[in-house]
């Protein structure tokens, strides 16, 4: 299928591994011009490299080193380009733990990278998508917006804000001129991130990686997890021309992990 997003600009976040590369990849592929963004170097050079090697139809990436979740981070973006017709929003999720040991400092980390810098992006980009005609935002959010996690109630509470926020947003004026705006909740995704977390919980256990992977496997109907190009062909689509009447909703890629019918 044509996407027909061909010759577009997207801005893809912290896509220098993980669930942004996976979009990122998707786009370029698309001959979809990208600017990718991380704090690491290294890894973000190494990344484009692999972007502009994937590219079609003569797309071009730019990478830059930045901090998304700073006001001097989204500058620097900003500062490279201003115009964006896609723009994935992601950033590192909060840590685990225990709401009891959480002070304010922790909640404003949280809701910081994941409710007012999407929301910042959206601000800055949303209006220019609409005076041009289109515009497609993708918000990589999290299936436990859906089905909380207790030891993760940094992240069930930021992004619920950021849910509720795009959930208004999407529907004001701008839903009438071609601007999009949706959320891609993953839930298991073979990423370092998930890696980490099983690496925390063995320490924790004693239990082996392999034996703690296997288990959250078990709890997955489809019995894996999901790979960051398949998130990525997800995003590409809601990116898509074939999107168009698709807005507000919030898109789970979980293998099936979600127990509910609506
Ligand atoms: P990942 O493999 O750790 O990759 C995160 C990417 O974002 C890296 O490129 C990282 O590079 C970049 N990044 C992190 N913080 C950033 C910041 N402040 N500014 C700019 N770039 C930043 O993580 P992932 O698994 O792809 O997860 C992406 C998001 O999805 C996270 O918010 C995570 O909580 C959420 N999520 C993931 C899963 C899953 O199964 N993987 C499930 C639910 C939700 P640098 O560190 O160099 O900046």
């Amino acid at each position: 299928m044509d996407l027909g997003i061909a010759g577009k600009t997207a801005l893809v976040c912290g896509a220098s591994k993980g669930l942004g590369y996976g979009c990122a990849l998707a786009l370029v592929k698309e001959g979809v011009n990208v600017l990718v963004v991380a704090r690491g170097q290294e890894a973000l050079d190494d990344a484009a490299q692999r972007l502009a090697a994937a590219a079609t139809g003569g797309a071009q990436v730019q990478a830059v080193v930045a901090d998304i979740t700073t006001e001097a981070g989204r500058a620097a973006v900003f500062g490279v380009q201003r115009d964006f017709d896609i723009v994935v929003t992601n950033a590192g999720g909060p840590p685990p733990g225990d709401f009891r040991d959480w002070d304010r400092d922790a909640w404003v980390k949280a809701v910081d990278a994941n409710m007012l810098t999407p929301i910042e992006l959206i601000k800055a980009t949303v209006d220019g998508m609409a005076q041009r005609g289109f515009g497609r935002i993708v918000n990589i959010t999290s299936s436990s917006v859906k089905s909380p996690i207790d030891i993760l109630g940094l992240s069930n509470g930021a992004r619920s804000g950021l849910t509720g926020f795009v959930a208004g947003v999407a529907r004001s004026g701008i839903a009438s001129q071609g601007v999009t705006i949706n959320n891609l909740l993953p839930g298991s995704f073979d990423t370092d991130r998930l890696r980490n977390t099983a690496i925390g919980a063995a320490k924790k256990t004693g239990q082996p990686i392999e034996a703690i992977q296997e288990a959250r496997k078990k709890t997955i109907p489809a019995r894996r997890f999901g790979t960051p190009e398949e998130f990525g062909a997800i995003c590409a689509f809601l990116c898509s021309v074939h999107a168009a009447y698709m807005t507000g909703q919030n898109v789970l890629a979980d293998g099936g992990a979600y127990p509910g019918t609506y």
